[in-house]
């Protein structure tokens, strides 16, 4: 029944030229997401609005669900195009368009016209008037509230007429690519999938880093972060993965210094080798899964340590989210379902049995100076034989 998508965006705060921005931004977003869909979709901007038509045969299906993964999208309404030939044919496919979407469903009910077409015969109200007494002929079932009507009859004159009424929620947020971009430290974990989302929804392209140490992890671990990026990537677009071998430098840290220091040694150098990929990728800032006491090393006192060796924004949108409040977020977004596979990352392996929860910065200072010998090569090493791959949803 539907041919075209109605596309409503937040604006506010968006004025004057950051409002072209973000409309072209979010035009782009759409057109890149529906190559997913089945069909051909031409998207236009047409006085501050943005219509998504199909060319022919679509996937209304796979179009709405493509739709919903588009950041800046508040709401987007499925539009029935009639062509202009008179007052009568418009009422016959309006009641033609009620009887399919609500068929003689009990709801109240308002008709709202707008007229891009001046030279149209009939004013605005007029003929929403004559449309609610027809569509009150037809369906007895209904009933008129001009005040809190249940659904609202959207006719939108121009060349063509437009017919809309049911609102479909999108995800908000800003489009991708108007806030810049960031670096996500992204493992095959539960948190930073989500953690990518969160920052990536108010605009922000998304590049990754993910560490394994083969062949202490698999090659099916590295592939279930691939997996986990590729379902972010229908958000955000491409991803940028860097995939770094830790290895020799795990192993470094694990001769040279106390065990239970391990892991918070292992993150600071973590989010140094992240925030060299930042700096030379024009990311602003880095993001993590953090949340504020979930393990040992997320405490304050680590999340403390860990954040010293940085010196751009370290952004963890999930700092205070219950695990649980985590789990319904990857549910939502689709990621839950590749991240509980059980493949072991680099975290896991050289764990401490009893490791540090109250690190003070001081002592894990001294002993990073235990590894002065060889660790800037192997950073360096890690650095320069890191892998780049591009992710496509
Ligand atoms: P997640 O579910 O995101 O793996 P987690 O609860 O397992 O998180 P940690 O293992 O302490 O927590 O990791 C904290 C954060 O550090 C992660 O959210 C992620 O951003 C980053 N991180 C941890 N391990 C890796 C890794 N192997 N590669 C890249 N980033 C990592
Ligand atoms: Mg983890």
């Amino acid at each position: 029944m539907y041919q075209a998508f109605l596309v409503k965006y937040g604006e506010i705060g968006v004025k004057g030229k950051n409002r072209h921005l973000f409309e072209d931004a979010l035009i782009h977003q759409i057109k890149y997401t529906l190559k997913q869909a089945e069909g051909e979709f031409l998207v236009t901007k047409e006085q501050g609005r943005i219509y998504v038509e199909a060319q022919g045969e679509f996937d209304y299906e796979e179009t709405v669900a493509s739709l919903k993964t588009v950041f800046g999208i508040v709401a987007f309404c499925p539009v029935v195009i009639c062509p202009e030939e008179g007052f009568e044919q418009l009422s016959r496919d309006m009641l033609q368009y009620v009887g399919h979407a609500y068929g003689n469903r009990e709801l109240t009910f308002k008709v709202h016209t707008r007229r891009g077409k001046k030279d149209y015969p009939m004013e605005s109200m007029e003929i929403s008037a004559e449309l609610g007494g027809r569509i009150l002929d037809a369906f007895p079932a209904m009933k008129v509230d001009v005040h809190h009507p249940q659904v609202m009859f959207e006719v939108e004159i121009r060349s063509r007429i437009f017919l809309y009424s049911e609102v479909i929620a999108g995800p908000g947020g800003m489009p991708m690519g108007t806030n810049g971009k960031a670096m996500l430290l992204l493992s095959g974990g539960i948190d930073s999938p989500v953690a990518g989302y969160m920052v990536a929804k108010r605009g922000v392209k998304i590049d990754a880093t993910y560490f394994h140490a083969p062949p202490y992890t698999s090659e099916r671990a590295k592939q279930k972060v691939v997996d986990l990026a590729k379902i972010v990537a229908r958000y955000t677009g491409p991803i940028y993965l860097k995939v770094v071998n830790f290895t020799d430098i795990q192993l470094y840290i694990y001769e040279q210094c106390r065990h239970e220091e391990l892991t918070i040694i292992m993150r600071r150098y973590m989010m140094r080798i992240a925030e060299h990929f930042a700096q030379e990728t024009g990311s602003l800032g880095l993001v993590t899964g953090e949340s504020i006491g979930q393990v040992a090393s997320q405490t304050m006192q680590s999340l403390a340590a860990t954040n010293a060796v940085c010196t751009m924004p370290v952004y963890r949108p999930l700092i205070g989210f219950d695990k649980q409040e985590i789990v319904d977020l990857s549910e939502k977004i689709g990621t839950y379902e590749t991240s509980i596979q059980p493949f072991e990352d680099c975290c896991t392996i050289f764990v401490a049995k009893h490791p540090v929860t109250k690190p003070n910065l001081n002592i894990i200072q001294n002993s990073e100076k235990k590894l002065a010998e060889k660790i800037e090569e192997l950073v360096k090493e890690a650095i320069d034989s890191a892998e780049t791959i591009i992710v496509e949803p």
